[in-house]
């Protein structure tokens, strides 16, 4: 295997140069980590050839032989836990401890998947007219494009090869162009793990429209998996639907976070530090507005202010940091034209803590006196701002938290369990977490509703998104 920082095509289980290369830069030192290569159409459908031709061999390999090899996969991952860190701090630059996390929840897919390979449950029955019996098997759906974002470069490529490969998909991954150097060490991970050839095919690339654009349209492909902007899995949908491709959708967040009349304000800031500032604020989980009783709403903004004024702001590579780079500058320019905007619509601002000059850094800030509807809270800010609204009623807060397209995630920090748990499921949200702040967990379905996506990853429902239910009629 070459040397890291891998940078070349992994195309049926080689490792393929380009003849044009794209430059991956460290945003918290704008240095350049590697020229990956750079994928065209004809290179891109090289790998549909490769997914192709593997499937058959691996759509019949035993479960168990599938699953022995997801668990290797976990076993190489664990034991290099330590590169895929420092590989997503670099090119992505969120703070250690966050990429940390990230690495061990990316790794943790390979675990539980694999031992989901070998409990794909179908079903038999009489059917009630007593002419047949019911047989329901699943099969697997076949070749798979996976397209991921660069907020979790490891997490949201091992979300969707795992259980692709567990139910005996093969795949293709296209990362983002801002964070593929780690899943190209995925990649090799996998081989080592004992993939075979052109069962998983990563093609980085600067040309992703096109790219995903010619795979959609090839006959060999029947599934699209895409985590991403609402907008561009709207995009993607539209060209599904011309081959009727099966499409999974993980899309953009607008998380409420209520804190309930009662509420004890210190628990509700700890919840918060965990739900505002996982990733620097840039994961789709985030919360994006908090809704806070109006009897608590002075000292939550000032206790929360106070709590993000001790974090450390610089260089995920230097471990004491708590909050790292923004991936870019255009990401972090994006956040403070946000902050400005809410600022001009009646918010007080509170920066707390200063961000180094060089590379793509922001301070958090608090936005005290925000009014629902104001652009902040109709925008995903995927970075640490925490706009406050105060409310009177709590019903009035429940139509607030709902009023989005969005529908992901929703947290709700109450005074008792009680009235949390009556409060989060009035939610209009995939998940809501409960007097915590990260809900994400292998386990559990991961997903969301209205235009935040279409199926859950994760949990037992992730392999049935690569599975196809097949029904036999047997005459009795
Ligand atoms: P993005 O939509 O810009 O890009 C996502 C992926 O799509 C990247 O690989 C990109 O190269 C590719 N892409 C971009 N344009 C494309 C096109 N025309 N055709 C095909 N592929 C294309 O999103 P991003 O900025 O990388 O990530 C941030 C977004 O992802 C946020 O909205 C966030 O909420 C969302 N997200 C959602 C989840 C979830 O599970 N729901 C998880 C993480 C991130």
């Amino acid at each position: 295997m070459p040397t890291p920082p891998l940078s070349d095509l992994f195309i049926n289980g080689t490792w393929q140069p380009a003849s044009e290369r794209f430059d991956v830069r460290d945003p918290a030192t704008d240095t350049v980590l590697a020229a990956v290569a750079d994928a065209d159409v004809p290179t891109g459908l090289t790998a549909v050839t490769a997914a192709h031709d593997a499937l058959p061999a691996w759509a019949a390999t035993p479960p168990r032989e599938r699953a022995e090899i997801l668990r290797r996969a976990w076993e190489i991952m664990t034991a290099e836990s330590a590169a895929i860190t420092r590989t997503i701090v670099s090119e992505n630059g969120k703070a250690w401890a966050d990429a940390a996390g990230e690495t061990a929840y990316a790794t943790e897919f390979f675990r539980w998947f694999s031992e989901e390979a070998a409990r794909i449950a179908g079903d038999f029955r009489r059917a009630p007219a007593g002419d047949k019996t019911i047989v329901l098997d699943h099969r697997p759906i076949g070749v798979c494009v996976l397209i991921t974002p660069w907020n979790f470069p490891a997490a949201m490529a091992t979300r969707k090869i795992a259980p692709a490969l567990a139910a005996g998909c093969t795949a293709i991954l296209k990362p983002a162009s801002e964070t593929p150097l780690t899943a190209l060490l995925i990649a090799g991970i996998l081989q080592r793990a004992g993939v075979p050839d052109g069962v998983v095919n990563v093609v980085t690339t600067s040309r992703a429209g096109e790219l995903t654009k010619a795979m959609l349209a090839d006959e060999r492909v029947h599934k699209l998996s895409f985590t991403g902007s609402t907008a561009v899995g709207r995009l993607l949908l539209h060209e599904a639907a011309d081959r009727i491709v099966s499409a999974s959708m993980e899309l953009g967040g607008n998380a409420p976070f209520l804190v309930l009349e009662g509420t004890d304000v210190d628990t509700a800031v700890e919840v918060a530090m965990v739900a505002k500032m996982r990733n620097g604020g840039a994961a789709c989980t985030a919360a994006n507005r908090f809704y806070v009783h109006a009897s608590l709403a002075a000292a939550f903004s000032s206790a929360l202010t106070r709590a993000l004024e001790k974090i450390r702001i610089g260089p995920g590579s230097d471990r004491v940091n708590d909050l790292g780079a923004m991936v870019s500058t255009v990401e972090r320019d994006k956040i403070a034209d946000l902050v400005r905007t809410a600022e001009a619509e009646g918010a007080v601002v509170n920066t707390a803590g200063e961000a180094p000059d060089r590379g793509a850094f922001i301070a958090p800030a608090v936005l005290a006196g925000v009014a629902h509807g104001t652009t902040i809270t109709r925008t995903e800010v995927f970075g640490p701002v925490a706009p406050i609204v105060a409310f009177e009623d709590e019903a009035d807060a429940v139509r607030m938290a709902n009023d989005t397209e969005y529908g992901l995630i929703s947290y709700v920090v109450g005074g008792t369990v009680e009235d949390a748990m009556r409060v989060g499921r009035q939610m209009d949200s995939g998940m809501v977490a409960i007097n915590r702040g990260v809900a994400s967990d292998p386990a559990a379905p991961f997903g969301g509703t209205k235009q935040s996506g279409l199926g859950r990853e994760g949990g037992f429902h992730g392999i049935h998104e690569f599975l196809e239910p097949q029904y036999l009629a047997v005459g009795l």
